[in-house]
């Protein structure tokens, strides 16, 4: 395989940003950002697109801000994810709720009541809203019944997912909102990350049949699960062709139904996954014989990037030296925790594979590409008590911005009572 190369940064900026805050680092570029918010923007739609960024993929308050400018909505995930957005600038009717767990019914009123939109992912968070707020309108999330994820963890439609109204619940849903008044406004499906196009597809098709159930819904939001290349080796999900589609689906369910349907997606990696390099420092290089490995030991690891071991996700690496000789080596490159499973090439099974790439010293930076979602957010933070890595912008106009501090020592303990 070709060596894979710096996507927005150059060599010279790696350098200076490294030199400057220090390493491990993530670097986010905002007219990366913003082009994904544009591409996202201009997705195919017969009456309307709202497009919503799944935070969980990477809640910086900056890159919130950013698309809020850009007109992107929010999925948040939990109602501290609503708060967080509230924070950032967004206004509540711009949030659209949708959680694993169901809030008290005391918060339910404060952050509907501020005007945020729920979205119902079970017959007993229905029933809790219709005991809160009898009479108005609701949003439902239904589990179609069939999934697809770029990996069984990433899958959440189907049998074996938690996710969403079970689509044969149906008689349920009816009775619940015969017994509080309500109404369907918003019909809500997302089955999994990095979804096989055909399948989103398909299931398109079936959330429009829950649009046909009940009468009153004006809005189809099909979440989002886009599949990004990271690799170059990888194809990303082109949002015009998935699209084009999908627009033909709501132009023909005007024809038969005679009504408008407002489109929603939710990216969350597809908006921001590209958009983020981590640069670490080369620490230590150890083997394990002529029968063995090269290694490469980094100042990062799962804790500052967990996808490589929680999905054996393949991510671009680039070393970063102060003089290239051109020569290459076939490396395993690890994380810096007591942990086995913390190598950033690894095959799904957890087996370690080596990478080409060029040939590096110790003290020289390695460029981890495609690291912009579910990377920052969804770390294994402090393990081995290593501090929370520090966030940097790229501005458009190509300043740079810290805009998250390397966490200190104290912080990570800052929660602890320690006993007499
Ligand atoms: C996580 C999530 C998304 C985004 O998924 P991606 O694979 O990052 O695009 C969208 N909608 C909901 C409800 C989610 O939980």
């Amino acid at each position: 395989m070709d060596l894979e190369k710096l996507r927005f940064l150059n060599e010279e900026e790696v350098h200076s940003i490294a030199e400057t805050f220090g390493t491990p680092v993530f670097v986010y570029s905002e007219s990366e950002l913003i082009q994904r918010a544009e591409a996202a923007r201009s997705f195919p739609n017969a009456f309307g697109i709202t497009p919503r960024f799944a935070m969980k993929a990477n809640p910086n308050g900056n890159i919130l801000k950013i698309f809020r400018k850009h007109g992107i909505h929010i999925d948040a995930s939990s109602e501290f994810e609503v708060e967080r957005a509230l924070h950032s600038g967004y206004s509540p009717e711009e949030i659209l709720f949708t959680g694993q767990q169901p809030p008290s019914e005391a918060r339910l009123r404060e952050i509907v009541g501020r005007g945020t939109d729920y979205n119902a992912c079970s017959l007993y968070q229905l029933e809790l809203y219709g005991k809160c707020f009898p009479g108005t309108e609701i949003s439902m999330r239904i589990n179609p019944g069939l999934g697809s994820g770029g990996t069984k963890k990433t899958d959440v439609g189907g049998t074996t997912s938690s996710f969403g109204i079970w689509h044969e619940s149906i008689p349920e849903v009816k009775e619940i909102l015969n017994k509080y008044s309500l109404k369907v406004k918003r019909i809500h499906t997302h089955i999994g990350s990095g979804s096989d196009p055909e399948v989103w597809k398909a299931v398109a098709k079936y959330t429009l049949e829950y649009a046909e159930i009940f009468p009153e819904t004006r809005i189809v939001n099909l979440g989002g699960g886009f599949k990004v290349g990271r690799m170059s080796d990888e194809i990303s999900t082109d949002f015009q062709k998935i699209g084009a589609p999908v627009k033909e689906l709501f132009l023909e369910f005007e024809r038969k139904q005679g009504r408008k349907l407002h489109l929603e997606i939710e990216p969350g990696t597809s908006l921001v996954a590209n958009c983020g390099s981590l640069i670490s420092r080369i620490m230590d290089k150890v083997h394990t014989g002529p029968k063995g490995m090269k290694f490469i030991k980094l100042d990062s690891g799962m804790d500052s990037n967990t996808r490589p071991s929680l999905y054996g996700s393949r991510h671009p690496l680039i070393a970063v030296g102060k003089k290239p000789s051109g020569a290459t080596e076939e490396c395993v490159v690890v994380g810096h925790c007591c942990e086995s499973g913390d190598v950033f090439t690894q095959e799904m099974g957890g087996e370690p594979m080596t990478r080409k790439l060029s040939e590096s010293e110790i003290g020289d930076y390695m460029v981890m590409e495609g690291v912009g979602a579910y990377c920052a957010s969804m770390s294994t933070k402090n393990y081995n008590s290593f501090p929370e890595v520090p966030e940097v912008l790229i501005s458009e106009d190509k300043k740079i911005h810290l805009i998250r501090k390397r966490q200190e020592l104290s912080q990570i303990f800052q929660n602890e009572i320690l006993l007499p």
